[in-house]
């Protein structure tokens, strides 16, 4: 049976090394501060929101809210970002997505300082994770996949690493972070062919393509890592599930984080992370 990489240890080894940092900046006079800009109120954003605002206050990041109305024209929700990024109290800004339709979502996602996108959604991010360069952050999910690896101390150094999906918010970036970790990265896609055996090569799976359990048995072997970013609520079954068949995958490869229990969890650690380092990287200029 294969070890399974619970995301609730990373978290809270997370959340206590962000809380030492938080209360080093705190006693210098910093409150690290993160802007949570929604329009509207789906139900999904204020989920996502409710679980960062709970990640933060148990690290001693403090929030504010920024709450548009959905039908908000977009000169007043540009001039409210641009608030954000010119105000020095505000650290880090997470844009809730997705925006409503008058809202360009290209030119919002490009429109909050690099410096304070704690959620890694601008093409300043995007640089930083190409260049390896301290200049805004990788996004949440990407990074919580290279934590969790960390934490169980699994280097992608050297190893064939094969990541199945390409978007801009998960694949890609951690693509990146791997092969700058010293990981030979193959990225998959939906136009990839034979897909179980470029992924049976493979010693480090991360799976994140939008598709209830698209990665079973066929694809995996033994001595394998496979990280889970999928999470998709399974009608059949009543609960949520991931991009790969758990059950099957579990009885076959060495580790795996389970979905949902894996990466997700990690997810709102990572940002509050990210918030007081760009804290702390303000503080140090
Ligand atoms: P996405 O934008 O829909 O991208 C899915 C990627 O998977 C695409 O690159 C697509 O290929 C690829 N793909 C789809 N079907 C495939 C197949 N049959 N074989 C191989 N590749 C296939 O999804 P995402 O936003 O990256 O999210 C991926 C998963 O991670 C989802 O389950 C989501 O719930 C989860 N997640 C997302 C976020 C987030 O912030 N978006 C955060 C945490 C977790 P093409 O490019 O060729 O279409």
């Amino acid at each position: 049976m294969a070890k399974i990489l619970k995301g609730a240890p990373v978290a809270a080894a997370l959340n206590e090394q962000t809380a030492q940092q938080a209360r080093a900046l705190a006693a210098r006079g910093v409150t690290p501060t993160l802007a949570i800009v929604r329009l509207g109120a789906r139900s999904d954003a204020l989920s996502y929101e409710q679980g960062a605002v709970k990640r933060c206050q148990q690290v001693g990041v403090a929030v504010r809210h920024v709450a548009l109305p959905e039908l908000t024209p977009p000169f007043a929700f540009f001039a409210a970002l641009k608030a954000l990024n010119d105000d020095p109290a505000v650290h880090g800004i997470l844009l809730l997505r997705p925006l409503p339709e008058q809202i360009d979502a290209q030119a919002a996602r490009c429109a909050i300082a690099p410096e304070k996108d704690v959620d890694g959604c601008t093409d300043g991010s995007l640089a930083g994770v190409f260049t390896n360069a301290a200049l805004g952050f990788p996004p949440c999910t990407a990074r919580a996949a290279l934590e969790v690896l960390d934490y169980y101390g699994i280097d992608p150094m050297g190893k064939r690493a094969a990541v199945v999906g390409r978007s801009l918010v998960v694949g890609r970036p951690a693509a990146m972070l791997l092969l700058h970790r010293g990981a030979t990265v193959t990225l998959c896609h939906s136009r990839t062919r034979e897909l179980p055996a470029v992924l049976r090569e493979s010693e480090l799976i991360l799976v994140c393509a939008g598709q209830l359990r698209l990665v079973g048995a066929a694809h995996l072997r033994a001595g394998q890592t496979v990280l889970d970013a999928g999470i998709h609520w399974c009608e059949a079954e009543g609960r949520l599930c991931g991009d790969v068949d758990f059950a099957a995958a579990e009885r076959v490869v060495d580790a795996i984080s389970p979905a949902p229990g894996g990466l997700g969890s990690v997810t709102t650690s990572v940002l509050a992370r990210h918030v007081v380092e760009a804290a702390l990287r303000r503080s140090e200029n």
